[in-house]
């Protein structure tokens, strides 16, 4: 679960108000949408979810760990439960498809026989079998983006995070990646999508969380067209 409490955040370096007294709950298992122009805040919520920063007032916690409290040590804790999809996708470009994947799984000592299992397994859930042994720089941006959420998926976090999932893909792609996020979600995890993409918003429906300069502005459910 994901509770904000009055939560402020003031850049010290410019003095703007980037969150103004946000209360949100985001239960487990839920599917959002955060919307809004640029600067309205979006970026600063994500990176508060990860203790990237602070909140200069107020109260945030994140999958049981309270982020104010939370020493610096811990922080690896508290990220090890949140797998995040960046917009630039961040792959090594010298490590294949199944080498991508299989990393972050080493990094946090998982044991060889299960990376051996699991990478194959999320890799197929992508769809992109086929393309195991590829390197990231002989793949379409689409099919970079899959391998970025299979990354994100493959620890089995409680929430995930996609920064614009289809900002750099091909708009007939895109409705496979929103297809895609839906499905993680209906297994369970939590889902939260920061997104300019409305038509499918709208399509495939979920909570819509709006931010304007800093304020939610909207905060609904909106049904879907299936
Ligand atoms: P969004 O992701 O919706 O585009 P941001 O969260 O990046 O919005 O930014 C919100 C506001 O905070 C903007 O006015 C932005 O200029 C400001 N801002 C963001 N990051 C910083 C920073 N590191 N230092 C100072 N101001 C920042």
């Amino acid at each position: 679960m994901i509770e904000f409490n009055d939560v402020s955040v003031t850049y010290s370096s410019t003095g703007v108000d980037a969150l103004n007294n946000i209360n949100l709950t985001i239960n487990d298992g839920d599917f959002v949408f955060v919307v809004g122009e640029s600067g309205a805040g979006k970026s600063t919520l994500i990176k508060l979810l990860q203790k990237e920063i602070d909140a200069t007032a107020g109260q945030v916690s994140v999958n049981g760990f309270n982020l104010t409290k939370l020493r610096r040590g811990r922080v690896p804790m508290l990220r090890r439960t949140i797998g995040v999809v960046f917009q630039d996708y961040r792959l090594i470009p010298t490590m294949t498809v199944y080498e991508n994947i299989a990393f972050v799984m080493k990094c946090i000592d998982a044991p060889k026989k299960y990376i051996k299992k699991r990478v194959p397994y999320v890799i197929g859930l992508v769809g992109l079998s086929h393309k195991a042994s590829s390197l990231p720089e002989e793949l379409s941006g689409g099919e970079q983006q899959r391998v970025a959420l299979a990354r994100a998926l493959v620890n089995d976090p409680q929430l995930l995070i996609a920064d614009e999932p289809t900002a750099n893909v091909d708009p007939a792609l895109k409705y496979g990646i929103f297809e895609l996020l839906k499905g993680i979600n209906a297994c369970g995890t939590t889902v939260i999508v920061v997104t300019h993409d409305l038509d499918n918003v709208v399509h495939f429906g979920g909570r819509i969380i709006r931010l304007d300069a800093g304020n939610v502005t909207i905060d609904k459910v909106v049904g879907g067209d299936e």
